[in-house]
């Protein structure tokens, strides 16, 4: 079976199946004024024991808390209080003359429903908040108990069809292996949850995940969402071995994260990470990230009905700004089109969208759009140390223009008394091959560079980086990408500006040490991948990344390249 991994790590036991006991409608319809005073008493009752079943729980030296399962129960804590709720219930006793039971159950599956009907993602995921809270009253109503209190045995894989955040709070996990859940994405909280806690866990493994029985053996793997059941015995060895491997190495990466990141003849080599929120600097600071060398600010304009105002920005951009530490943040500017559409923007479809008009070419077709986020940009930039990257640049003309729209954002911001970072620092993506060509040129324009091989690969050899029929050809270790990406480095040192990659190839550990030859010395990358990249740059020196990259740079074929580096490389 295959669902969404969303807490890495592998587990291999026993399925333990934990069916929710649904509370049933029971269609009893409540006499006189007496009965209906009595379900209310009834309610008000169960509320009072859920809220004081939850205070309990924060109060538990027992169980160990992490900040996420105190913002859940607080918040439970806020909707089982909500007066709404009350008078929604109450209403269905005194109008429609409901038993507490139903009335409780019918004014939950409302909710549930409007929360599932928003489009935002993480809200829709909330609706599980709701009818989890339903169920602790329901609980203290029928005085019911629900399968996850028991105590598990040892190298318990727990299958269900989700998993309620309170149950994942007040679960003893001390056994628990593993989760495996038919639905969930990765922001459900059994994602988070487990993630915080480091028990592997795949959800969103549909129907199928039914068909577990108690007892059956399951071997789960939270990295690539495979979860097999009863397997053959060969491949529970293969199994149990990269559990062994898996863990020693997470245990050895861990250790990794206040080593200073020197190759050992002294080099610094900068790791920072590509994020997408404030949300993901926790991680990126656990993983040892000295910064953010790609703020990818798509989120920020996706998941609504229209684009967020100069003052949303500003707060999302503040925010990131405050959290991360003063180390540098590069934001760069929306990067939408080609396979980012926003749905209110009603963007042309086009032939080729990846051709087409997207990032740069938008904004400075559209420069009310772009003036907007870079004054919040701008805004924000006076609480840390943000710097702007334009992505999509084919010449440079288009920086000239966009240099010239971020000086009249400063200007309006000037007029307007607001204070910013009038030195803030302007930088490109390079990831289109004629910005790669003309880096000499470019390079006197900017502050920095960023080499984006995603995009940087797609265009240099006429793939489409979507397309999975022609993956084989999406190659980053092509001659032709790597003379490419090395030009741009050695022009970047020519013209004393920096120079880092945020695009997948950064994380790759077999490119590593090549890059190190060609002089990189920042690598931005998911905040999970920077352990390994340490522990491969912390135990090299640039001696034998050079002479790795005069060897590949003789080499005439990837397939030769790559061979060289699997033996070369760690
Ligand atoms: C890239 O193209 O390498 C890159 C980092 O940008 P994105 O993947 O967001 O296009
Ligand atoms: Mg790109």
């Amino acid at each position: 079976m295959k669902g969404i991994g969303v807490s890495p790590g592998i587990a291999i036991g026993r399925a333990c199946v934990i069916k929710n006991n649904k509370a049933e409608v029971t269609g009893v319809l409540l006499k006189d004024e007496a009965e209906i005073a009595a379900h209310i008493h009834q309610f008000d009752n169960a509320v009072s024991l859920s809220v004081n079943e939850i205070e309990a729980t924060k109060q538990n030296t027992d169980i160990v808390l992490h900040e996420e399962d105190i913002a859940i129960l607080d918040t439970q804590i806020e909707f089982i209080s909500d007066p709404q709720l009350r008078d929604d219930v109450v209403e269905k006793i005194t109008t429609d003359k409901k038993n507490v039971n139903d009335a409780l159950i019918a004014t939950i599956a409302n909710m549930v429903q409007l929360f599932q009907e928003m489009d935002d993602e993480y809200i829709k995921t909330r609706a599980a908040d709701i009818q989890d809270i339903g169920n602790r009253i329901l609980k203290h109503l029928t005085k019911s108990t629900p399968g996850f209190t028991q105590e598990f045995k040892p190298g318990t894989i727990i299958i269900a069809e989700d998993i309620a955040p309170s149950d994942t709070i007040t679960m003893d996990t001390r056994n628990v292996a593993g989760f495996a859940t038919q639905v969930g994405s990765k922001t459900s909280h059994t994602a988070i949850i487990a993630k915080a806690k480091g028990i592997p866990a795949v959800v969103g493994c549909g129907d199928n995940l039914a068909t577990i029985k108690d007892n059956d053996i399951v071997i789960l793997d939270g990295a690539t969402g495979l979860v097999f059941i009863n397997p053959e015995h060969q491949l529970i060895e293969e199994y149990t071995s990269k559990k062994d491997t898996y863990t020693s190495n997470s245990d050895k990466l861990k250790q990794l994260k206040d080593v200073r990141s020197v190759t050992t003849d002294g080099i610094e080599i900068k790791l920072l990470a590509n994020i997408s929120s404030a949300d993901d600097l926790e991680d990126v600071f656990n993983n040892g990230g000295e910064g953010v060398g790609l703020l990818r600010t798509e989120l920020l304009f996706m998941d609504r009905d229209s684009f967020p105002t100069e003052d949303e920005q500003f707060e999302f951009y503040k925010k990131v700004a405050l959290q991360s530490k003063g180390k540098p943040v590069i934001v760069r500017t929306i990067d939408i089109g080609g396979d980012k559409q926003l749905p209110y923007f009603g963007l042309p479809a086009e032939q080729n969208p990846f051709l087409g008009y997207r990032a740069i070419r938008i904004c400075l077709d559209r420069t009310d759009i772009f003036i907007t986020q870079l004054k919040a940009i701008l805004r924000a930039s006076i609480f840390g140390d943000l710097k702007i990257m334009l992505p999509m640049i084919s010449n440079i003309q288009e920086v000239r223009e966009a240099k010239s729209i971020i000086t009249q954002a400063k200007q309006k911001l000037l007029q307007a008394n607001v204070t910013f970072n009038a030195a803030i620092e302007v930088g490109i993506m390079i990831e289109i091959p004629s910005a790669a060509i003309t880096a000499d040129i470019l390079a006197k324009e900017v502050d920095f560079f960023s080499i984006g091989t995603n995009d940087l690969c797609q265009y240099t050899l006429a793939v489409d980086r979507m397309n999975a029929k022609i993956s084989h050809l999406y190659d980053p270790f092509n001659p032709g990408v790597l003379r490419l990406i090395n030009y741009v480095i050695q022009q970047a040192h020519q013209h004393n500006i920096h120079v880092a990659m945020c695009g997948e190839m950064a994380s790759d550990p077999l490119a590593t040490l090549l890059l190190i030859g060609m002089g990189l010395t920042e690598f931005s990358m998911s905040a999970t991948a920077i352990p390994a990249i340490k522990d491969i740059l912390i135990n090299n020196d640039t001696i034998k990344a050079k002479d790795i990259y005069n060897k590949v740079m003789a080499i005439d074929n990837s397939d030769s390249i790559i061979q060289f580096l699997q033996e070369n490389t760690v």
